[in-house]
């Protein structure tokens, strides 16, 4: 079998099929997929799909499924590249194809993933050294594998009017915050260490919106943040602005941004317990002087006697 890959996050597609090129939204490129090209279907197996929030959110809500059920069907959990973060990506059946392919195409195709919209261009976006105001690269590259036929049809595109036709602008834009994150953390690179809580919530909150949902609801969660009634509502309603919500919640957890104002109390109460804790280090850190004191003091009259 081929070493075939799709990936939002650049990557995870064999370097030697990326052409050496960095193209722009105006960029001009040659490509068409459709039915009737011999190697139809043939870039749907031994593939690595990284799903996004919203992939997930789409898909489950097109197949009718709880994220949960959902999750244990179709996916199995993987390190989002290059980082700790920990995602999902599609099961591929026993033959290495994706669960959804059949010989007439793509069974969930209205809403594929973001990273089978994005095929054969792929996107990068380097946010240097993770700081607030500095500007991202973000730039696109083709993916040319020798089995795929779309680069011999005659159809000319942008890169624009390709992610507009494939309706990758649209993903983007909903994962546009998600996305942030994960670059965020990518630039970091391992050194900077997350705990396993932290990785457990990205986790529930990238994945299982009907967990993160309980999670506000039927946890101590508003008792810390303060959230206003109006969102509160709407995240209640509408799962698009419980997405958006979550984001919000990832970014202000994991980075400190102040995207969700935790309650002035709250705020007091971690300070009197800071405050509590360093005085028991300062406590600790007396008696253990005293102690070391005295049993100097102790082998001091010894030595002397
Ligand atoms: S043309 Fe390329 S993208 Fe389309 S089916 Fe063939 S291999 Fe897949
Ligand atoms: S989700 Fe659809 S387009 Fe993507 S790999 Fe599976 S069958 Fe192919």
């Amino acid at each position: 079998m081929t070493d075939k890959s799709k990936g939002l996050f650049g990557g995870d597609t064999n370097p030697s099929n990326i052409l050496p090129r960095k193209y722009t939204l105006d960029s001009k490129i040659k490509f068409r997929c459709h039915p009737g090209v011999s190697c139809f279907t043939a870039c749907c197996g031994n593939i690595n799909i990284i799903l996004t929030p919203f992939d997930i959110l789409r898909l489950r809500k097109y197949l009718n499924l709880p994220a949960d059920e959902f999750l244990l069907r179709f996916t199995t959990p993987m390190f989002i590249e290059k980082t700790d973060l920990p995602g999902v990506r599609i099961n591929l059946d026993e033959n290495g194809r994706c669960p959804f392919v059949t010989d007439e195409g793509c069974t969930i195709y209205p809403e594929r993933p973001s990273a089978c919209r994005y095929y054969p261009v792929g996107m990068a976006n380097f946010h240097e050294g993770g700081e607030e105001g500095v500007d991202s690269e973000k730039f696109y590259f083709l993916v040319q594998e020798q089995h795929c036929k779309g680069h011999e049809e005659d159809k000319e595109w942008t890169i624009r009017e390709w992610i507009a036709d494939q309706g990758v602008d649209v993903c983007d834009k909903m994962n546009k915050e998600w996305l942030e994150i994960v670059m965020r953390r990518k630039s970091f690179g391992f050194q900077a260490s997350m705990s396993e809580e932290a990785k457990k919530i990205f986790f529930m909150v990238s994945t299982d919106l009907d967990k993160f949902k309980r999670f506000i609801f039927e946890s101590s969660f508003l008792d810390i943040y303060d959230v206003d009634q109006e969102t509160l509502d709407k995240i209640q309603e509408d799962d698009i602005e419980l997405m958006k919500f979550s984001f919000r919640y990832l970014a202000s957890s994991l980075f400190g941004t102040g995207d969700l104002k935790i309650k002035d109390e709250k705020i007091k109460e971690r300070a009197a317990q800071m405050q509590e804790k360093q005085g028991d280090v300062e406590e600790r850190a007396k008696e253990t002087y005293e102690s070391l004191k005295a049993e100097r003091d102790r082998l001091m009259q010894e030595r002397n006697k």
